[in-house]
């Protein structure tokens, strides 16, 4: 399926004006997430202002039968944006209309390619927020967090994307609308189609606007600090939080190997005198003082080291350390990405069976560990070792991915956690799903999109 001339001509002469682009710099732009492992190569990228635009449009790609991939800020890390075979990219950039917050109802409806941080300031206003949060929150879009399930640092208080969205404006394939539960806190009428679409990488359809749930603006967090020995020590602390009775917003951790990169990319200082394997990022709402010098103070013999930021701007500093690792991996070698999560009574054992893994087979490797252990959330990047060549060490890693996934499975995890299926970990999919799970997978994509042009290529085949 691709474009064709009278396609191509069809296409302009009923969306004229400046809706769609084939600059190049907008094609590259816009063909690419920040996976960057595929050329990008649309054909077109199309930027409607209204769902009334956008449902002609599918309408008309569905009888030219050209391939759409819907777009959000890119910021995905399963390449589930990436156009790279003459697809048209839809994005929905322009589509940033936030109603009034309902401070009754604590909703408020907003069109998906508003910014997330948007939505914060817009809720924030009334001292409400939308707790879905990730370093990506001043370029990520509102429909792409809900088309990946977006998780982020705050999964271990708040749960994922999917539970704070009440109603979804969806357009199918065919360029239908559908309205699907409105602002809704209690709507128990049969099977919840929104949930179809949270999730499904804009293979079922594009989701336009979404009732956004919202709670309560912390009113105060801690952050802190500690460094620890172990990764067991690094288990036995969360297990001490979990039991403490303090509210945990956070709970994130990374080791020695993060730092190094981070220093060497960014002008940051680590708190600690000296160097230790393993660090963790607690942050704790509305905790009474003492409450919480009690509780750091019962940590001896647990935590080597630890540090309680003073004011807002330590606290900055102490979760910039967390948030910036992703991006200071990028920017000092290559890093082959995985997302994997455990149950969190296997997390050991599975780190246990990984180490013992990566040394037998692949000994030369910098595996860089991190990520929401509260969630059970490990991200494991392998960095791309100096002498050897892209395509030689992506060969690699598929191979290392398959014995990766292998322990996934033996340790009843999921491949993803929170990045999604992409293109990237599509081959995989059968670690974590049954094939009678994919059988029905595939039918549902059948029955929303019947021509297969919705991101096709991505997640399952139809
Ligand atoms: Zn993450």
């Amino acid at each position: 399926m691709s474009l064709t001339t009278e396609g191509r001509e069809r296409l302009l002469r009923e969306f004229p004006g400046d809706l769609l682009s084939d600059a190049p710099e907008d094609l590259r732009d816009y063909g690419r997430d920040w996976t960057r492992v595929v050329d990008p190569a649309p054909c077109l990228v199309a930027r409607p202002r209204s769902t009334e635009e956008v449902s002609r449009l599918l309408s008309l790609c569905n009888e030219l039968r050209l391939p759409v991939v819907p777009s959000g800020g890119r910021t995905g890390l399963a390449g589930g944006a990436m156009a790279a075979h003459g697809e048209l990219v839809l994005s929905l950039e322009r589509m940033r209309r936030m109603d009034p917050v309902d401070v009754l109802g604590a909703t408020v409806r907003v069109q998906a390619g508003t910014v997330t941080e948007a939505v914060h300031a817009h809720a924030a206003e009334h001292g409400l927020t939308w707790p879905v949060d990730f370093a990506s929150k001043g370029s990520s879009q509102v429909g792409g967090n809900l088309a990946t399930n977006a998780g982020g640092v705050n999964v271990v208080r708040y749960g994922l994307t999917r539970q704070w969205v009440l109603g979804l404006e969806v357009v199918l394939a065919t360029g239908q609308v559908l309205e699907l539960g409105g602002a809704l806190e209690k709507n128990n009428t049969g099977i919840d189609l929104r949930q179809l679409f949270i999730g499904s990488e804009g293979i079922l359809g594009v989701i336009t606007e979404a009732t956004l749930k919202l709670t309560r603006l912390p009113e105060r967090l801690d952050v802190l600090l500690f460094a620890l020995g172990s990764l067991s020590d690094v288990l036995r602390l969360f297990r001490e939080a979990r039991t403490s009775g303090l509210v945990l917003s956070a709970y994130e951790f990374f080791t020695d190997l993060c730092v190094a990169r981070l220093l060497r990319h960014r002008r940051l200082r680590s708190p600690f005198a000296e160097e230790h394997p393993f660090y963790v990022l607690v942050e704790v709402e509305g905790a009474d003082a003492q409450h919480l010098e009690r509780w750091t103070s019962s940590l001896f013999g647990i935590v080597c080291d630890g540090v309680l930021a003073q004011h807002a701007s330590q606290a900055r500093e102490l979760w910039e350390l967390r948030e910036g690792i992703s991006e200071s991996l990028s920017s000092t070698g290559l890093p082959h990405k995985n997302d994997v999560a455990l149950p969190i009574a296997s997390l050991e054992a599975f780190c246990t069976d990984l180490t013992e893994l990566f040394a037998r087979r692949y000994p030369d490797w910098e595996v860089v560990l991190f990520g929401h252990i509260g969630d059970g959330n490990l991200h494991i990047n392998v960095m791309k070792p100096d002498g050897l060549d892209k395509e030689a060490f992506l060969a690699r890693t598929k191979e290392a991915d398959h014995e990766l996934f292998a322990l996934v499975q033996k340790h009843r995890g999921s491949i993803s956690a929170e990045h999604g299926i992409g293109i990237l970990k599509k081959p995989y999919l059968g670690y974590t799903r049954s094939p009678e799970e994919l059988r029905l997978m595939r039918a549902l994509k059948g029955v929303f999109d019947p021509h297969g042009i919705l991101n096709p290529g991505k997640v399952v085949d139809a």
